[in-house]
């Protein structure tokens, strides 16, 4: 099976470059692309990581794009079986009507199931749910070395730890069993003001045991407003009856995303007079809502980016910088008043803010643990250059944990600041695959 050579970018702008793409859509084409050569290859699911995850320069890609159906479904238990390149999407349109739901899902209906437990994502409420791994019960992958392996928590329970979250280095997941957790209609939406971002982690700490979606969204175009904004809540209202409507109906409409068309042809138009202007109008909006219980359904508020897509083009081709990380609670007062501080100093445009609480711990490379996971975007110009410099500084000072996969800027002695377990990782990886059959830039760039 040839390949197609492509021009490739990552979904912030960050790198692109030209490689072969290989699109199996067999088994057997599969085992055959690896069997030809001795080559490194990368995964790719929707390619919608932010960073380049799934290709890179010296690496011919395998997009899994084809294996995409539902290979079993038990309505008792709640568990099914899916390939590892079905769309968020596509499953919810499937579970939803069914009355299940899978409880961890990033924010686009296009990125995949492959994808996202090659990241380990996390959801909207990772303090009740906790990261995507929780919910997959076993998957079946194949190494051009050794075959094909099924892996679970009690056999090869090593593969299992290390391709979920191992950003696709392991081998290729080609199909998930994954839990799944009642759905409901509607989902019963609250709304609560911060004056300040110090108020965050006392406001998420109380109600995140009371919400199935819980996440703040904060206004940094004058650090004079201390971050102010908003937390929003979503409770799942407890469902009338599991009814069998498979009409996938408007209620799952979305806009599809790929990394190559974000921003086309257009420049940045982000400025802060701009974002001043759009976060009055977003906030006067969210006050309305204050002390209002609203009704959404689920699909909406499972993918609340999924109609508003718009916001990623208008970085422009040249696309935006995000820093997301992990600040424990006790020190996230100090974390605040050094960002603070520095906005107030250099007025970078901050386009997003955004934190949602976790909890629990976790090993080698995954994106967990706890604390405040806090996220700011800015378009990549030079001041938003700087500010990315000055958090990654701010990180690799508090020894904070970022997120691989959200930031391409990062070197791997940034990560190894936040990650105790980074050598322990590349370790496992280089026992399990001396040969290295599996590389992408950001596991060049990391050293991984
Ligand atoms: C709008 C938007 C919102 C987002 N919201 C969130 C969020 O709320 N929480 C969060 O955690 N992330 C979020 N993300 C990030 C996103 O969920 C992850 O980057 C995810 O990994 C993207 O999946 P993908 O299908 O695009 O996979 P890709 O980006 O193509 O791949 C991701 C990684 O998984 C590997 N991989 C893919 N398929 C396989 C496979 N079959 N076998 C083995 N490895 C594989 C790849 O090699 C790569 O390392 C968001 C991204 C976008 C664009």
């Amino acid at each position: 099976m040839a390949g197609v050579l492509n021009q490739k970018r990552s979904f912030d702008g960050g790198f692109s470059c030209q490689s072969e793409t290989h699109f199996p859509d067999r088994y057997r084409n599969l085992e055959e692309i690896f069997s030809r050569s001795d080559r490194s290859y990368s995964l790719l699911g929707a390619g919608l990581s932010y960073t380049a995850a799934g290709f890179g320069s010296h690496s011919d890609s395998v997009s899994l794009k084809d294996f995409d159906r539902i290979l079993s479904f038990d309505s008792q238990a709640g568990e099914i079986e899916v390939e590892a390149g079905m769309s968020l999407g596509k499953l919810a349109q499937f579970t939803i009507p069914r009355g299940w739901l899978l409880a961890v899902q990033p924010g686009h209906p296009s990125i995949t199931v492959g994808g996202c437990l090659g990241a380990d994502v996390h959801g909207k409420n990772h303090a009740k749910d906790g990261t995507f791994k929780n919910q997959v019960l076993s998957f079946r992958l194949f190494h051009p070395d050794k075959g094909w392996i099924t892996a679970d928590r009690q056999t090869n329970l090593s593969l299992f730890d290390l391709t979920c979250g191992g950003y696709g280095l392991s081998g290729v997941v080609l199909s998930i069993k994954l839990r799944l957790t009642a759905a409901c209609q509607k989902v019963r939406m609250q709304h609560h003001s911060l004056a300040s971002i110090f108020e965050l982690p006392k406001v998420l700490e109380e109600l995140s045991a009371k919400s199935d979606l819980l996440y703040s969204w904060h206004d940094f175009s004058s650090a004079a407003k201390q971050g102010r904004g908003f937390v929003i809540q979503g409770v799942f209202e407890p469902n009338i009856e599991r009814s069998i409507n498979t009409d996938p109906g408007s209620e799952f409409h979305f806009q599809p995303l790929r990394s190559i068309d974000r921003g086309t042809g257009l420049p940045n138009v982000y400025s802060n007079l701009f974002i001043k202007f759009l976060n009055m109008g977003y906030g006067h909006s969210m006050k309305r809502k204050i002390h209002k219980v609203t009704s959404e359904n689920l699909f909406e508020s499972t993918f609340p980016i999924a109609k508003k897509t718009i916001y990623f083009d208008l970085f422009g081709r040249a696309g935006f910088f995000e820093v997301q990380l992990i600040v424990p609670s006790d020190r996230f007062a100090d974390f605040s008043k050094a960002v603070l501080a520095y906005l107030q100093k250099h007025s970078p445009v901050v386009t997003l803010g955004s934190a949602k609480i976790f909890k629990g711990q976790a090993n080698f490379l995954r994106f967990s643990g706890e604390g405040i996971c806090f996220g700011v975007n800015t378009p990549q110009t030079e001041s938003g250059r700087k500010l990315v410099e000055f958090l990654n500084g701010l990180a690799s000072e508090l020894k904070l944990k970022q997120n691989l996969i959200k930031n391409s800027t990062l070197t791997s002695e940034m990560v190894k600041s936040g990650y105790p377990d980074f050598e322990a990782f590349r370790t496992a990886l280089n026992q399990w695959d001396s040969r290295r059959r599996f590389r992408s830039e950001m596991s060049e760039r990391l050293a991984l």
